[in-house]
């Protein structure tokens, strides 16, 4: 049984398209590829859509680190291990941790803030 090996083309590629650098649209969560703009200022957004989601992105308050002391869902825990760490923007948030000691639940909190700010 002969073992073919790949032939080793010197010849450079041809009918390769060169790579060109393609941007993605900047809207928020959006992967379209932006078509490249034959001459003037290059396109940021894809869309309306996505140059009115970027504006709204852009003008989001901080995102805020809270630690709280226990809520509904910490119900069947120990006492001392009822606190959560909560991240705060405008009107949404978001529970990183329930179950945590206070010591913990500061920690990580603390380090979160470092990560963000
Ligand atoms: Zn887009």
């Amino acid at each position: 049984m002969s073992v073919s090996r790949p032939e080793q083309t010197q010849e450079p590629l041809r009918n390769v398209t060169k790579p060109s650098l393609s941007k993605i649209c900047e809207g928020p969560g959006c992967d379209q590829i932006l078509d490249e703009q034959p001459r003037g200022r290059p396109a940021r957004y894809c869309s309306a859509a996505c140059r009115v989601a970027a504006h709204r992105r852009r003008k989001r308050g901080p995102v805020i680190v809270e630690v709280h002391f226990g809520s509904a869902s910490t119900r069947n825990r120990r006492e001392d291990r009822s606190w959560m760490v909560k991240l705060r923007r405008d009107n949404d948030e978001l529970i990183v941790v329930i179950g945590q000691t206070r010591d913990g639940a500061q920690r990580l909190a603390s380090r979160l803030n470092d990560f963000l700010n």
